[in-house]
């Protein structure tokens, strides 16, 4: 029995170059703890457009539907600003989510301590925060109808169209019900229910899903607004916390930013269980593929290597072994080991990519 299957789509810039530090540690888990991954590779983005013409294509989108997890490392460029809209790098990555109906979106805002003095929040309100935003990926006002530019009199008229089912807003509630079990096990749910009937309706069908299934779970509501002051007043009071398309968007990229470098950040999306049991499931850093360090060994591989952790965590069960590789990269930022995008203004000299995915399989070994 191997632990599972891996798919590994590295991409372009910087993907590729991450990539092969996550091998690293892959490899470590093999040789020290017994993870037997049954992991393919294969081009996504630009690299695939360069081959084939196409920046995802079917094949490896059918193989992305069968196997446990898809890790990927980024992708995109400026030699792909030119193409049609139809086959740009961005597109491939838009297909996998859209296909595999991943419609649940993990963004973890962590603070390792050794880097608190990053945030631009005061210390003592980041240090330790450990939060988890998810956020509804599939539908909502980015994809309701009608939507459009329409003429109404002499002047045009922008509409979007907020609209959510019961079974869509009931899934994802689950997903973040799921989370908070193997956490802290409370959700705070946000929305607009003071002034938005699909806010009334998910506010609702959340509270239905937490007595019928989870009541064991702490469940409290907020409004978005309201959310988004509390979690730069004191981010600290949230475990879980799930919302809709439109506010998740706003408010993950505000929850990841208390903690510090974009080179940090992993995410996983994750759709419905498989046969098996397992999520469907796509794993990634949230950075691009950063076209101004490619090939510079300047990345930073840590958000992608937290991504790994995050598969190891949701998708294999192995929740053991991803403590101990998040040990392992706390230990490594705590011992000031340092890639230039997580360098002070006064100082010390930066460790290259390869060497920091050096330092954080020398601090496994510390942690066996
Ligand atoms: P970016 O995330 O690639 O880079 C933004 C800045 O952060 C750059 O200065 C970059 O050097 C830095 N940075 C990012 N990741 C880093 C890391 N791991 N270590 C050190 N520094 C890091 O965003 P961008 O510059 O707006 O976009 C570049 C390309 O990536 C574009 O083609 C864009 O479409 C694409 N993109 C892809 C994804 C994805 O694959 N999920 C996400 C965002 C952007």
């Amino acid at each position: 029995m191997t632990t599972g299957s891996l798919l590994i789509l590295a991409g372009d810039g910087i993907g590729p170059e991450v990539m092969v530090e996550v091998r690293k540690v892959i490899g470590w888990f093999g040789a020290n703890r017994g993870l037997d991954f049954d992991i393919s590779e294969d081009l996504v983005g630009g690299a695939a457009y360069d081959a084939h013409g196409t920046p995802l294509t079917d094949a490896t989108m059918a193989h992305a539907q069968e196997v446990d997890a898809v890790l990927l490392g980024a992708v995109g460029g400026p030699k792909y600003d030119v193409l049609d809209f139809s086959v740009k790098p961005e597109r491939g990555l838009l297909r996998l989510r859209k296909e595999m109906d991943l419609y649940a979106n993990l963004r973890p805002a962590q603070c390792f301590d050794a880097l608190a003095d990053f945030s631009s929040l005061k210390k003592d309100v980041v240090a330790g925060l450990n939060i988890m935003i998810v956020r509804e990926l599939t539908s909502g006002v980015y994809f309701g109808e009608p939507r459009g530019i329409i003429k109404e009199g002499n002047e045009r008229v922008g509409i979007n169209t907020q609209r959510y089912t019961e079974s869509e807003i009931a899934r994802v509630a689950r997903s973040a019900f799921e989370l908070a079990r193997r956490r802290d096990n409370r959700v705070c749910s946000m929305e607009k229910a003071n002034v938005m009937e699909s806010g009334v309706l998910w506010r609702d069908v959340v509270q239905e899903v937490h007595d019928a299934e989870y009541a064991d779970v702490e469940l409290s509501h907020m409004y978005a607004d309201a959310g988004a002051m509390q979690l730069t007043r004191w981010p600290k009071q949230f475990d879980v916390i799930v919302t809709d398309n439109l506010f998740g968007d706003l408010l993950s990229d505000l929850a990841a930013m208390l903690t510090g470098s974009l080179g940090m950040l992993p995410s996983a999306s994750l759709g419905a269980p498989m046969a098996n049991g397992r999520p469907k499931a796509l794993y990634e850093p949230v950075h691009g593929s950063a076209p101004d360090i490619a090939g510079q060994g300047k990345a930073n591989p840590i958000a992608c290597v937290l991504s790994f952790a995050m598969a190891l965590r949701y998708s294999f069960d192995k929740g053991d072994e991803a403590a101990m590789l998040e040990a392992a990269v706390e230990k490594v930022l705590a011992d000031g080991v340092r890639t230039a995008d997580l360098m002070q203004a006064d100082g010390g000299s930066p460790v290259s990519t390869s060497e920091m995915g050096d330092a954080i399989v020398a601090a496994l070994e510390t942690l066996n």
